[in-house]
């Protein structure tokens, strides 16, 4: 029989790990018995040594959130002028390089991977382009080899928004280890998290002293502040329940593997209905399922399955919708015209990211197949 009924409480597209409240009171107890809060104490010594070790990085650097660590991360680099970046992405992406005087130059996608497309990157190239700034949309991997042969043949920088891409590997080879810089989010909604969080990895690890200058303001020392840093210190409060979501991350991962196998199996079988392709060599993320709607094949666009499915008490997202060369800040640049941008264009028209959390089980995740199935057949 299938349950076709609104689900009786809505089901969001993601929902945190949370630990036990009385061990992270315990861990707590640490930062209490230490009267010490944040400015690098040992929670956040040990979380930034533990987290470096699950994302088989040489060195990292932790922060307060992925935002500020990415502003840092350009910093570091002395981006300046032009860089060319992805419209398909979260504000922030964009927005970091606004926030360092840089002119984002939006560069389309690859209309599989969703990821900026090597091929369209040379032609966007001028005497001002200092750095591509790349993101591993929904924890696929960008075609990292490509990306780095043009920024080596035109001695640019390559930051990485690796937001998505928690524990992500190609070929066995970290994904926190290509490029210049790789920024990870440890917000609240990502799969690994510390409610509010970040970091940045390195293929130099030279890279950190700097990074770490300039997260506490450029102090050196007591008498000495030798940069314009910022405050991107993580405290540790945030500290100590990461390391506690730390322990709870494999099992979330074969939790997501088990629901991922449902609609893997279901989905595709609905006329209209397709997923993002898996690789053989690339360990994923499980951080977002989305799928995407072809309107003619579908019979109903992406925006009335979000419409249906919301009435049905599933609540799923449109990532990334807007594209950010739509946002009112950037609409005006000329790489941002939509005739610039034809894949961006359709793809986000199409993307819907679905329940996604261990949580919800393979029965929920069932229920919700069969719901995206009538609403094909009927409405
Ligand atoms: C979550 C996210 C960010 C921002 O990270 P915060 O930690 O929330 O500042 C940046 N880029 C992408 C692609 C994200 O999904």
């Amino acid at each position: 029989m299938k349950n076709l009924l609104p689900f009786d409480k809505p089901v969001f597209y993601t929902r945190p790990l949370l630990p036990d409240l009385d061990q992270y009171r315990s861990v707590l107890q640490r930062a209490w018995d230490a009267q010490w809060l944040t400015n690098m104490g040992s929670l956040h010594v040990e979380f930034e040594n533990r987290v470096g070790q699950m994302l088989g990085v040489p060195a990292i650097s932790v922060f307060n959130n992925g935002t500020i660590a990415l502003i840092t991360a350009v910093q570091s680099l002395r981006l300046a002028g032009e860089v060319i970046t992805t419209p398909f992405t979260f504000p922030a992406t964009p927005h970091v390089l606004s926030w360092n005087g840089i002119h984002p130059i939006f560069c389309d996608i690859d209309p599989v991977t969703m990821n900026l497309d090597p091929a369209k990157i040379e032609p966007l190239i001028t005497p001002h382009t200092t750095g591509i700034l790349a993101v591993h949309v929904f924890g696929t991997p960008c075609d990292v080899d490509s990306i780095q042969k043009i920024a080596d043949t035109y001695g640019l920088k390559v930051v990485y928004d690796a937001a998505h891409a928690f524990g992500v590997e190609v070929s066995g080879r970290a994904i926190g280890t290509y490029g210049d810089v790789s920024m990870f989010s440890f917000h609240a909604t990502k799969l690994f998290h510390s409610a509010e969080g970040g970091a940045l990895t390195y293929r130099d690890p030279a890279l950190k002293a700097r990074v770490d200058l300039l997260k506490n303001f450029g102090i050196k020392n007591e008498e000495q502040v030798v940069m314009p840093g910022i405050n991107g210190k993580m405290s540790e409060l945030s500290a100590g329940l990461g390391l506690l979501v730390l322990d709870m991350v494999e099992e979330e991962r074969r939790k997501r593997a088990e629901i991922a196998a449902v609609y893997r199996e279901r989905l595709p079988r609905i006329p209209g209905i397709s997923l993002l392709p898996t690789y053989p060599h690339v360990r994923q993320s499980y951080q977002y399922f989305v799928i995407r709607v072809d309107p003619k094949a579908f019979g109903k666009d992406r925006d009335t399955l979000y419409a249906e499915l919301k009435k049905l008490n599933v609540i799923t997202r449109k990532y990334f919708y807007p594209l950010c060369s739509d946002y009112s800040c950037y609409s005006q640049l000329p790489s941002a015209a939509p005739s610039h941008l034809p894949v961006a264009n359709k793809v986000v028209r199409e993307v819907l990211s679905i329940p996604y959390f261990g949580t919800l089980g393979t029965e929920n995740a069932h229920r919700i197949c069969d719901m995206i199935a009538h609403v094909r057949a009927t409405t």
